[in-house]
């Protein structure tokens, strides 16, 4: 059996001919920018997350920049997100010129730990920006607190958490702007790029809408250095007709999750991440499983810890993913490296003592294939491989150390 880490190829035989269609009349109508189906789009889109405005733009990582931009975060201030994420969410913040303040995980939940905000906000601080990473939701209850105290914004990146619920609200509807992707390979994917901010403040909203226009409020007049940052009308049109699938898709995510789950528990090798309350809906864009790295704190060759090809660092994960490969397994690593661990950071000299967490799980973590249309034969497929390669790798690393 071969079972890939994603696919888009069975949601295509499902709805293909629908989307087919639909683009076929968007190039026929002869409008590429802009439109009916853009301003469908977010009006879906708000109702999906609870808000007022959604804004379509490029990407997610636009969406991001966005939000800083029209919250007039630039050269001086400071955002404090978490080291363990995709590198665009510190990457929009330095974009704008403003200076990440990257804080460890919680190594239970493997989300930002709230607990070391407050120490790191100063003066130059500006903003929050929770990461909702793999669909589990960061405590907002926590951030929107200490926001309030210190009289900073929050802006959530829901990249991985379309549809994620905290508490009662969706994410994205919950801080003061929620950035959200299209990639394909997110809850809600569009056939290339694409992203949106969402928002309830009218303000917030009629600056983002002119900033993804090259700053402009009316055709060229322009107000403020912007950018070309638009959602493709046939990208909207595509999203038009995934929309209506969503709840589908998340239920699907969800009982993957719980058969992972079930086949999995009883190995005392295997943990996972803690969903981070009892009221949240996890939306399951990742499944991620953890496989402890003991040997991590005697490495100290940091840089060839975090191998993204992971062959020059031996470690369970690595061992583990190596033999499910040869098995027609393909898992991925969701990240090898941290954010503060990127060479496009060297200079930042970011202090690796206080994210020694996020260090060490990136040497621990391993995404299994996770898409709506999984069967469960293949999820069995996966767990009892899953079981039988890492009792081998067990000994295997054993024998050798
Ligand atoms: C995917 C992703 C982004 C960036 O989205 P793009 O649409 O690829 O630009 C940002 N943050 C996180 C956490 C992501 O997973």
């Amino acid at each position: 059996m071969q079972i890939p880490p994603f696919t888009l190829d069975r949601q295509f035989q499902e709805i293909g001919s629908e989307i087919q269609s639909e683009v076929s009349k968007v190039l026929k109508g002869g409008q590429y920018i802009g439109g009916q189906e853009i301003a469908k789009f977010e009006e879906s889109f708000s109702n999906l997350i609870g808000v007022e405005n959604t804004i379509g733009c490029n990407s997610g990582t636009d969406a991001l920049v966005l939000a800083l931009r029209a919250l007039d975060i630039g050269v001086g201030d400071e955002v404090i997100t978490s080291s363990f994420s995709f590198f665009a969410t510190a990457e929009a913040i330095s974009a704008v010129g403003a200076n990440p303040v990257l804080v460890d995980i919680d190594p239970e939940t493997y989300l930002i730990n709230t607990e070391l905000i407050e120490q790191e906000i100063n003066s130059n601080t500006k903003a929050i920006m929770p990461v909702h990473l793999f669909g589990n939701a960061v405590n907002m209850s926590l951030i929107k607190s200490l926001a309030k105290k210190y009289d900073l914004k929050v802006i959530e990146d829901c990249a991985q958490a379309t549809c994620t619920m905290w508490e009662t609200s969706k994410v994205g509807s919950i801080g003061d702007i929620g950035c959200f992707s299209f990639f394909p390979t997110k809850n809600l994917g569009a056939a290339g790029d694409g992203g949106a901010v969402t928002t309830s403040d009218q303000k917030i909203a009629k600056k983002i809408r002119e900033l993804a226009v090259h700053g402009s409020p009316i055709r060229y007049h322009h107000t403020q250095i912007g950018y070309n940052s638009r959602l493709d009308t046939i990208q909207a049109a595509i999203l038009n007709i995934k929309i209506k699938y969503i709840s589908k898709w998340i239920n699907n995510r969800q009982k993957i999750a719980n058969n992972y789950l079930d086949l999995l528990e009883k190995n005392p090798f295997i943990s996972f991440p803690k969903i981070s309350s009892d009221s949240i809906s996890h939306s399951w864009n990742q499944f991620v499983i953890k496989l402890r790295n003991d040997k991590y704190f005697l490495n100290e060759d940091f840089l060839n810890l975090f191998d993204t090809d992971c062959k020059k660092y031996y470690s369970l994960r690595n061992l583990v993913k190596q033999q499910l490969f040869e098995k027609g397994i393909n898992s991925i690593i969701y990240y090898p490296i941290p954010i503060h661990a990127q060479i496009a950071y060297k200079n930042k000299n970011f202090s690796r003592a206080k994210l020694i967490n996020t260090e060490r799980i990136c040497t621990e973590v391993l995404s299994l294939p996770m898409f709506p249309e999984i069967s469960y034969e293949e999820q069995v497929y996966v767990a009892e491989n899953l079981n039988k390669v890492l009792k081998n790798c067990i000994q295997e690393i054993q024998i050798s150390a």
